[in-house]
């Protein structure tokens, strides 16, 4: 019986779950086996023999003990697929399913969802003087736990309701401590400074902070739609519109941001989060900085499979790094994982910088999407989409976005494909589960937090 094989397990979990196998082929004249490619999730081999007669080439190694792949016999497959093109979507998409129903019976995921109204200017103003009267020091005096939303080296965002009211919001508690140990004080404050002056429908909203001797804490308004990248995990690659929907969203956050001389340099689908509306807020500022209008900044940051050429080779950058992100983010959303991809960082940004015109893209991406891909992901940041003379505009009139109705969007009428129920204002079925704080932090108290 032939055999065609696909590594499955864990499609598009969180970055750390990506099995490698190992690929050796007998080289004439040598004892010693050579690798000729090292495969991850959804990769596959031994399907031309399904095809054809070929005969095996080369041995497959696992290199962690956990890998698992899915089998599929020549039968099987006829009855399927057909052609061989026809087989190499199959098994991206059946895998990726699969990979995900995995995940689903592991951590025994969600089943529905609510609504509730995207707040104006005034309702968030209204908010913003409500909670300035808390006192700065206690902010569990007003607002009872009711689940955790998601958790990082930081610490954890809970969801919070405000006690004797219908409100609730999410608390980013961010441990000092750690803060402190990974000298990442600066990054707080930025993200505090930045976010308490925006006032933008595609940013989230931060109404008020807190600090006591273990945390800061960050209130903020609550997206009940959860992340973009469980999204994107558990239903797979998007349709064109849906894509060009959520980049039309960070587009508008983008041209926000980058008047007022800020960029973001941490996009990715996990901080992109859905609203009740469907609409997507962008979260997590932690990497934001005001650069001001012809400057640049050396920090390095970001997230690998996201970050720009420029800023792995130190060469200073500005907002050309959030545009290539976007290329990046576009090409995830099409396909489901981003063009430069794999477990060890330093591969990734070797792959980087060679550029994206090294990639094939897979024939799933339509000719628009893969030219404004490559558009914005040029290795010279001056010459990228959004990045030239006349701005963001460039890449509103590019053919990919033909006949979007951006005034629909800004005005929040547009139909958001991803709109979904979300059933009150503490449901919070579209994130996952974790397990709550196993040990409180320490105190720290040096005082770097005093403008809290
Ligand atoms: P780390 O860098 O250590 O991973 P982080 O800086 O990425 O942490 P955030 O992205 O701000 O932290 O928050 C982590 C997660 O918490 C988000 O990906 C999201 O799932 C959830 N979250 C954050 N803010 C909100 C919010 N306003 N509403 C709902 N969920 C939120
Ligand atoms: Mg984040």
């Amino acid at each position: 019986m032939l055999l065609c094989v696909c590594v499955y397990k864990c499609g598009l979990l969180k970055k750390v779950y990506r099995p490698k196998v190992c690929v050796t082929q007998a080289v004439e004249g040598s004892q010693e086996p050579q690798e000729i490619k090292t495969l991850g999730v959804g990769d596959y081999f031994g399907e031309k023999a399904l095809i054809s007669e070929d005969v095996r080439s080369a041995n497959i190694i696992a290199e962690e003990d956990d890998t698992q792949c899915l089998v599929i016999d020549r039968d099987t497959f006829n009855q399927m697929v057909g052609t061989y093109q026809e087989l190499q979507t199959y098994l991206r998409e059946y895998v990726f399913q699969l990979a995900l129903n995995d995940h689903d019976r592991r951590n025994a995921r969600r089943k529905s969802l609510h609504h509730s109204m995207s707040r104006d200017n005034s309702e968030v103003n209204q908010l913003r003087e409500l909670v300035s009267k808390f006192s700065s020091t206690s902010p569990f005096r007003y607002l009872d736990v009711i689940t955790t939303l998601g958790t990082g080296g930081f610490g954890r965002v809970e969801l919070v309701k405000l006690k004797d009211e219908d409100m609730t919001f999410a608390l980013k508690c961010i441990k000092k401590k750690h803060i402190v140990d990974t000298h990442q004080q600066e990054h707080v404050y930025w993200e505090k400074n930045i976010l308490q002056q925006i006032n933008c429908s595609f940013i989230i909203r931060l109404y008020r902070t807190f600090r006591d001797a273990k945390y800061v804490y960050m209130l903020l308004e609550v997206c009940l739609g959860g992340e973009l990248w469980s999204i994107l995990r558990d239903t797979g690659p998007f349709e064109e519109g849906t894509a060009r929907f959520c980049t039309g969203c960070v587009l508008e956050a983008f041209d926000y941001l980058h008047n007022r001389g800020i960029v973001y340099r941490d996009l990715k689908p996990e901080n992109l989060l859905l609203d009740s509306e469907g609409y997507i807020k962008m979260v997590d500022f932690g990497f934001a900085k005001k650069i001001g209008p012809g400057k640049k900044t050396w920090t390095f940051c970001g997230t690998p499979e996201y970050v720009a050429p420029e800023i792995i080779m130190n060469r200073g950058h500005d907002f050309g790094a959030d545009y290539w992100s976007l290329g990046i983010l576009i090409y995830e959303l099409l396909t489901g994982s981003p063009p430069f991809s794999g477990t060890d960082p330093i591969k990734i940004y070797n792959m980087v910088l060679k550029g994206i015109e090294k990639v094939d893209f897979p024939h799933r991406i339509g000719r628009r999407s893969e030219d404004v891909i490559r558009r914005l992901c040029r290795i010279n940041p001056a010459e990228r989409l959004g990045n030239r003379k006349n701005g963001i505009s460039d890449i509103r009139k590019h053919k990919w976005f033909q006949g979007f109705n951006w005034e629909g969007l800004r005005n929040r009428k547009l139909l958001s494909p991803l709109k979904r129920e979300i059933k009150g204002i503490t449901d919070h079925s579209y994130f996952d589960n974790f397990l709550p704080e196993s040990e409180e932090p320490p105190d720290e108290l040096s005082g770097w937090d005093k403008n809290f």
